[in-house]
């Protein structure tokens, strides 16, 4: 008896520790001078919180624990082993099996427990297995629309918030239903599927451009129904580590919503109010001014200040090593070079700052869109290096555009703007991009890196 006190107070005192760590990790994730701790103090509070599990006296057999554990190790260690700009979607897998695991255990819970389940028990079980299996399903249709395996053009037909809201409602009245009669155990299944299909319906409607908050609103319904979980297992370490990421991924879910430009309830509801389909596809073909590396060299050394705007396609094509370069290169001919930090830019929040740091660009270069906006006007040339849908001035001017409304990096302001891309393909959104076709613009095409790299070489002398 007294020994199985002490196991229980080691564990308890080892979840302490992990939940400070996790607290921390947030707290120092939060500086870029102090990320990398961030990192290391929440591996090690996982690895605690594990082993903390490990050591409880529940444990009556480990086979099928060893099992589990080597074939996830096996299977999630490769999965982990992603290029950078594959981070977004491998983290929605990760929501979507941290979903399906929250479901699978409020599921055998509900059967091991009815018809012995008291209302609070009941309540918190239902708000597990509802988030949990509509995270499920909308993190995997998420992850498909950031790998491009399903469009990502929203989806929309007339009644479809009624639809949503109807299934929904379906299930809360089975889940009310299941608290007050918890013996009613045909009811569960209905609890379990109805939110599967409306994690399906509710990320169809979403587009491109809103994939960012997308993500970390479900990120902070994984949390919750991780939390709600814990309350069922009466585990507090779950209960805090799933508070902190429900609470930091609506936290963030706000950030994104209001870098958007959309309100919150508008994200919340799945972005109904965008019923617009978005215009792509089939577009005239309007002429556009192209330029050289070297005709663009020229232009870049004899300006005064130059801002280059990173996106995705820098990401892509690798290129921050030779944008480094170039930076280097114009600043030593007294060009002052920025660099405009859009917050939905590349595929992940900060995406565009991971990459420039890892090629050692000075931090205090890097401008966030609302403070450098107001200096295109005065800046000689837009750089712009695998950007589209931050730059795409529609979202200023054109109110029938799906991202009408969405702040912009104003680059269609500066005296030249040059845009490295390999065609005119669209960006995410898949929506044309009238910047290209201004009498200031000049389309620079080719892969990011070798362009920059060509710039270089004729910035340099050709060598
Ligand atoms: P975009 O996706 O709008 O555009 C990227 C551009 O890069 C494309 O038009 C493409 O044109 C070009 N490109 C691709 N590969 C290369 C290459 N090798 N060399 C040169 N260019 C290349 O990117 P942005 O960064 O402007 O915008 C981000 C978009 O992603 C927004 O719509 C945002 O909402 C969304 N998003 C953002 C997330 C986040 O958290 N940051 C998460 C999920 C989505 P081409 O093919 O002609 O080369």
């Amino acid at each position: 008896m007294n020994e199985l006190a002490g196991s229980q107070y080691l564990i308890e005192f080892i979840y302490l520790i992990a939940s400070a760590l996790f607290i921390l990790s947030l707290k120092w994730m939060s500086s870029p001078a102090t990320a990398r701790h961030g990192i290391w103090a929440g591996e090690i509070g996982m690895v605690l919180a594990i082993a903390g599990t490990l050591l409880h006296h529940g444990i009556v057999d480990w086979k099928w624990i060893v099992i589990a554990l080597v074939l996830g190790s096996g299977i999630g260690i490769p999965l982990g082993m992603v290029q950078m700009t594959a981070v977004p979607q491998r983290t929605a897998l990760s929501h979507a099996f941290g979903a399906l695991c929250v479901t699978l255990v409020g599921t055998a819970e509900f059967y091991l427990r009815t018809p012995n389940v008291p209302k609070f028990m009941m309540s918190v079980l239902a708000m597990e297995v509802i988030l949990g299996s509509l995270t499920f399903t909308g993190s995997l249709m998420a992850a498909g629309k950031l790998q491009e395996v399903l469009p990502q053009r929203p989806i929309t037909y007339k009644g479809q918030n009624l639809v949503n809201l109807g299934l929904l409602g379906v299930a809360v009245v089975a889940a009310v239903y299941l608290v007050l009669h918890p013996e009613a155990k045909q009811f569960f299944p209905i609890m379990v599927a109805i939110p599967l299909v409306f994690g399906v319906f509710m990320v169809i409607p979403i587009g491109g451009a809103d994939m960012p908050t997308v993500i970390s609103l479900l990120n902070g319904y994984a949390g919750l129904s991780a939390a709600a979980m814990g309350f069922v297992l009466q585990n507090k370490l779950l209960i805090i580590a799933g508070a902190l990421d429900g609470s930091s991924g609506l936290i963030l879910s706000v950030i994104m919503s209001k870098a958007m430009n959309r309100s919150f309830t508008n994200v919340l509801f799945g972005a109904f109010g965008q019923v617009q389909a978005a215009v792509a596809g089939a577009q005239e073909a309007r002429p556009v001014h192209s330029a050289t590396a070297e005709e663009a060299a020229a232009i870049l050394a004899a300006a005064n200040k130059v801002v280059i705007v990173p996106g995705y396609g820098m990401a892509v094509a690798q290129a921050q090593h030779k944008v480094r370069e170039l930076y280097d290169i114009l600043t030593k001919k007294g060009v002052e070079v920025r660099f405009a930090i859009h917050p939905v830019a590349g595929r992940m929040p900060g995406h565009m700052n991971v990459l420039l740091a890892e090629a050692d660009i000075p931090y205090d270069r890097l401008i966030e869109m609302e403070e450098i906006n107001g200096d295109f006007p005065q800046t000689d040339v837009a750089l712009v290096i695998g950007a589209n849908d931050v730059t795409n001035p529609a979202a200023r001017t054109d109110a029938s555009s799906p991202i009408y409304g969405m702040p912009i990096l104003d680059v269609d302001k500066a005296h030249t703007v040059m845009v490295i891309k390999r065609s005119m393909s669209p960006g995410f959104a898949g929506i044309d991009n009238p910047l290209y076709y201004l009498d200031n613009t000049l389309m620079l095409f080719g892969d990011a890196k070798q362009f920059v790299g060509a710039i270089v070489r004729e910035l340099s002398g050709g060598h």
